[in-house]
C-alpha cells in the first residue's frame, strides 16, 4: 500500500541510526537529506570541534614542557591547515556514513523534504509514500535579534572560516561559546566572551561550574557581563556593544547562544503537529507526534541535544515499532562533558538538583594541583565532586573540572548507573597514580 515502511527526514546521528538500524531489520526504508551525511555531529559539531580542541592544546604543551626540561619552539599555527584538514575528514566521514546507508539498503534521497500528509512526503518536487514517517531534522543555531546580526558568525559558519581571527567576541556562555573561546583563545585569538549571566556554563552543579569558571578565566579568557546590543561594521572590523555599554572592536563576532529545533519549512503546521513552548515537536513515550504516523526524535524534541542521546532515541524507537518492546527512554544519569581547557565533566544529579528532588546529600569534595602540574609549573587545579545521598549511601552525581575529565567521566557513569554506592567507590583501589582515582579516595 506504501511505498516505504519508513521514511525518515534527515540523514544526522538520529535518522541514519535510525534508517540503517530499520533497514538491517528487514523494513524497507528511505531517508531524505538537505544538507550533509552525518548531520550536526559530524559536519558542524562535536567532531570537528574535537579536531579544533586538539590543535588548540599544543601551545599548552609548550609551555608545560619546559618544566620538564624539554625545550618545544611554537613557530607559529596555520589556520588553513587545520581547516582544510579538518573539511578532508569530515568528507571522508561522509562518504563513510552514504556507504552504511546503502549498505544497509536504505535509499538514499537529496533534497530538502516536507510533509504533505499523514503518509506522504515531498522531496525535490516528487512524492513518497510511507507508513511510518520519522522526522529527524536536529536544530539550527539562532542568531540575537540586535542590529547588525548579519555580522555574526554562528556556530556552523565557524568550522569554514576564511581567516583566523586576531581578535574575537564569543556571544552566550554555554556550551558551544565555552568550547569555542577556548579554541581560538588557545591559538592566540584575543577573545572575550559576552554573557548575559556573567556566569560560564550556567545550569551544571554549581561549585563544579564555579571551579571551571575560575580555571577558564586564568588564561586570557575576558568574559564580560552582559548580552550585546549592536553590531556595526568599521572597515576589515566590527564594532560590538553591549548592554554594559562596553565597546569592543574586534575581527569576529561569533554568536553562541542556542539552538532553535530545526522544522522551518517540514509542513508541520500544515498537519497541525504540536509544538512546544520552545518550538520542539511534542512527543510521547513512543516519539509519536499529534499525528498518529508520524514520529520525533533527537534534537528536535525537547531531550538533551547531545548525539550518544539521539542515537539511543533511535534504538530506542526501533525496539518499540519493531521489536515488540514497548519500555520508554532511559533519560537518567547522561554523562556529559564540556570540552573546555580544563574539561567539565559530569553524570547524574547536581547537588541543587538532588537538593531539590528530595534528597538530603553527603557532598565529597578534591582539588587539588595533578601530579603533572607540580613541574609544568602552570597553576591549573582540578575538582571532583561526589553527590550521595545520605539515607541509601548511593552516589547520585559525578562531577569534575581537570584534564581528560571527559574520558574520565566515562568509566564513572556506569558506577553512579548502575546504582552503586559510596562505600562501594571507596572499595574500589585506585589506579596510581592518575588524578581519576580521587574519585575512589574521597573521605
Ligand atoms: P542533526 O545531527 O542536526 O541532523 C539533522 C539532519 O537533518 C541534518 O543533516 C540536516 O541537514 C537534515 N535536515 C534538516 N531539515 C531537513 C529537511 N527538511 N529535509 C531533509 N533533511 C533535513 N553533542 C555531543 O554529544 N558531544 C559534543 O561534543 C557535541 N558538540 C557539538 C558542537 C556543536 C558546535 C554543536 C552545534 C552541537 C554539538 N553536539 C554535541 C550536539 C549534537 O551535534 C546533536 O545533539 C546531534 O547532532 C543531534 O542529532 P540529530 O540527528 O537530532 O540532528
Ligand atoms: P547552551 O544552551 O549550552 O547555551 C546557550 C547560551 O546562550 C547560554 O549561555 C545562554 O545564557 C545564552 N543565551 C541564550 N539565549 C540568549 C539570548 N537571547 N541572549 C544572550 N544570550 C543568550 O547552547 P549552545 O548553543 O552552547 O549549545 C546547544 C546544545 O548543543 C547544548 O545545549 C548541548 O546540548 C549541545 N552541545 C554539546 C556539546 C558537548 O557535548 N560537548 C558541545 C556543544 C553543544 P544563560 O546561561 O544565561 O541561559
Amino acid at each position: 500500500m506504501y511505498q516505504y515502511d519508513l521514511f525518515v527526514i534527515g540523514a544526522g546521528s538520529a535518522g541514519v541510526r535510525a534508517s540503517r538500524m530499520a533497514a538491517n531489520l528487514g523494513k524497507k526504508v528511505a531517508v531524505a537529506e538537505s544538507n550533509y551525511y552525518g548531520g550536526t555531529c559530524v559536519n558542524v559539531g562535536c567532531v570537528p570541534k574535537k579536531l579544533f580542541v586538539y590543535a588548540s592544546e599544543y601551545p599548552h604543551f609548550v609551555e608545560e614542557a619546559k618544566g620538564f626540561g624539554v625545550n618545544l619552539e611554537l613557530k607559529g599555527f596555520d589556520w588553513a591547515t587545520l581547516r582544510d584538514n579538518k573539511t578532508k575528514e569530515i568528507e571522508r566521514l561522509n562518504g563513510i556514513y552514504e556507504k552504511l546507508l546503502d549498505n544497509a539498503g536504505v535509499e538514499r534521497i537529496w533534497g530538502h523534504a516536507k510533509l504533505i500528509d499523514a503518509h506522504t512526503v515531498e522531496v525535490a518536487g516528487q512524492q513518497f509514500s510511507a507508513e511510518k514517517i520519522l522526522l529527524a531534522t536536529g536544530g539550527w543555531p539562532i542568531l540575537p535579534d540586535i542590529p547588525g546580526k548579519e555580522h555574526c558568525i554562528d556556530s556552523n559558519a565557524f568550522f569554514y572560516l576564511e581567516n583566523f581571527p586576531k581578535s574575537a567576541v564569543v556571544f552566550g556562555s554555554g556550551y558551544i561559546a565555552v568550547e569555542f573561546a577556548g579554541i581560538i583563545s588557545n591559538l592566540g585569538c584575543d577573545t572575550s566572551i559576552a554573557s548575559r549571566s556573567g556566569k560560564l556554563l550556567r545550569g551544571f552543579d554549581e561549585t563544579t561550574r564555579q571551579h571551571a569558571e575560575t580555571e577558564i578565566l586564568k588564561g586570557p579568557i575576558k568574559l564580560l557581563p552582559h548580552q550585546p546590543s549592536a553590531i556595526e561594521k568599521v572597515g576589515e572590523q566590527y564594532r560590538v556593544t553591549l548592554q554594559g555599554g562596553e565597546e569592543l572592536i574586534v575581527d569576529a563576532v561569533i554568536s553562541a547562544i542556542g539552538r532553535t529545533p530545526n522544522t522551518s519549512n517540514l509542513g508541520i503546521d500544515d498537519l497541525q503537529i504540536e509544538t512546544d513552548e520552545k518550538g520542539c515537536i511534542a512527543v510521547d513515550d513512543h516519539f509519536k507526534t499529534s499525528v498518529d504516523s508520524i514520529y520525533a526524535l533527537g534534537d528536535l524534541i525537547d531531550t538533551p541535544q547531545l548525539t550518544p542521546v539521539a542515537l539511543a532515541e533511535a534504538m530506542c524507537f526501533l525496539r518499540q515499532q519493531y521489536q515488540n518492546d514497548p519500555t520508554p527512554m532511559d533519560y537518567s544519569s547522561i554523562p556529559t562533558a564540556v570540552f573546555s581547557q580544563p574539561n567539565l565533566a559530569t553524570v547524574g544529579l547536581s547537588e541543587e538538583e538532588a537538593i531539590d528532588q528530595g534528597f538530603v546529600v553527603s557532598i565529597f569534595e578534591s582539588e587539588f594541583r595533578a601530579l603533572k602540574h607540580t613541574l609544568s609549573g602552570l597553576n591549573h587545579r582540578s575538582y571532583m565532586k561526589l553527590v550521595v545521598d545520605k539515607e541509601t549511601d548511593r552516589v547520585l552525581g559525578a562531577h569534575m573540572v581537570g584534564e581528560h575529565a571527559g574520558e574520565i567521566l566515562q568509566g564513572f557513569a556506569v558506577a553512579v548507573k548502575a546504582g552503586l554506592t559510596k562505600a562501594q567507590f571507596d572499595s574500589t583501589i585506585g589506579i596510581h597514580p592518575t588524578s581519576a582515582e580521587e574519585f575512589v579516595t574521597m573521605r
